[in-house]
């Protein structure tokens, strides 16, 4: 039999949670062979919810869910964890600018970090859901001195998967047929979604939509989509934010198609005047045995690398309000 993977996921009792766990019981990141064991960490006040979600989770009898984990200690949740999936953060509330939001939210990912660095399996690999994704990420990986460092990621994925749609959407392609979409830097209003390197079959994207409409319709629309989804539902993404975590996790693992690439936010070597030291969103290619490589050599445009500049120094920016937070 094949030996089980164990995945932790924090926040496991929250809206993201609810559909993310379902579908990694089902199989969708690993496929149908691949046993899992569910290690969920929350909150002391969000354990009854979680015992709730365990309770359903048993009433669905997934063949592949070996065993499941209920815990509000990061060292039970992070033990022998072969993935991390960091859901859990803490909620923007009314007033809250994106330093306080940066503030409230260090003090957990230094913890977890930690307990990843001490816990966790040796193959660990991490990627981090809960805002700011980016420099959450960042303040983890500061602090689990002992796990190599490409092994955090953060998630952008819903981002590139909304940009596809909309280019899908305008041209009437499907959106399997679109390849090489981009979007460049931190999961915030500075994103830079890029359709310069997108084909559509043979054909290059941006021929088939124009500058125009890239710029006037497609950028607003995939910025300012998250907030449009809050003002239509009431509440964040959480099905589609779940599927993008599945999304960037199983191409990680299993790898990305032939002749694409997907977006991953990733600790930045300075890769197309990216600022090194922050975790930077790039076009990344995984060959399917758990490592990724960022795509070399691509001609930037002088619109999109100035947006890479600005979306860099934004991140350079909130990795000085928590300068002081951060490990080795
Ligand atoms: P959600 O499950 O809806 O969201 C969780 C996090 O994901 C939020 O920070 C959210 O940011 C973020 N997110 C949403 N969309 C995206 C995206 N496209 N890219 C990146 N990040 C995204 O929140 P809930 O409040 O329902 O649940 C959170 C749970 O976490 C609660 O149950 C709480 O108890 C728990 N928690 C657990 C902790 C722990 O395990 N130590 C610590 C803190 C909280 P945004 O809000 O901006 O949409």
């Amino acid at each position: 039999m094949t030996t089980p993977i164990t995945i932790t996921v924090t926040g496991a009792a929250g809206q993201i949670g609810y559909s993310l766990l379902f579908r990694i019981a089902n199989g969708d990141i690993f496929g149908p062979k691949q046993p899992i064991i569910l290690k969920m960490l929350e909150i002391p006040a969000a354990m009854g919810v979680l015992e709730g979600v365990a309770m359903e989770l048993t009433d669905c009898a997934f063949p592949l869910l070996h065993d499941m984990v209920l815990t509000d200690d990061p060292k039970v949740a992070f033990d022998g964890a072969n993935w991390a999936i960091l859901v859990g953060a803490f909620p923007r509330k009314a007033g809250m600018d994106r330093s306080d939001l940066l503030g409230r939210n260090a003090p957990i990912f230094v913890e977890q970090g930690k307990a990843i660095n001490n816990y966790a399996a040796s193959d660990i690999r991490v990627l981090v859901v809960g805002n700011p994704v980016n420099t959450n990420a960042l303040i983890a990986m500061s602090h689990a001195p002992d796990v190599p460092r490409e092994r955090f990621t953060a998630m952008t994925r819903l981002d590139h998967n909304r940009a596809i749609s909309q280019l899908a959407r305008k041209t009437g392609a499907n959106v399997a047929d679109i390849y090489r979409m981009i979007i460049w830097g931190n999961h915030s209003n500075t994103m830079v979604p890029d359709i310069s390197h997108c084909r559509i079959g043979r054909r290059k994207a941006l021929n088939l939509v124009g500058k125009r409409w890239y710029k006037k319709e497609f950028v607003p629309t995939v910025v300012g989509r998250g907030a449009a989804v809050i003002k239509a539902r009431g509440a964040s993404s959480a099905a589609s934010a779940a599927n993008a975590a599945i999304d960037h996790v199983r191409n990680w693992a299993l790898g990305t198609r032939k002749g694409d690439w997907v977006s991953m936010a990733v600790p930045s070597d300075g890769a197309y005047g990216a600022p090194k030291g922050v975790i930077f969103s790039f076009p990344c290619v995984c060959p399917g045995d758990g490592t990724y490589q960022i795509v070399e050599g691509l001609k930037v445009d002088p619109e999109i690398q100035a947006g890479i500049q600005a979306t860099g120094e934004e991140l350079l920016a909130e990795r000085a309000v928590v300068a002081d937070l951060l490990g080795s």
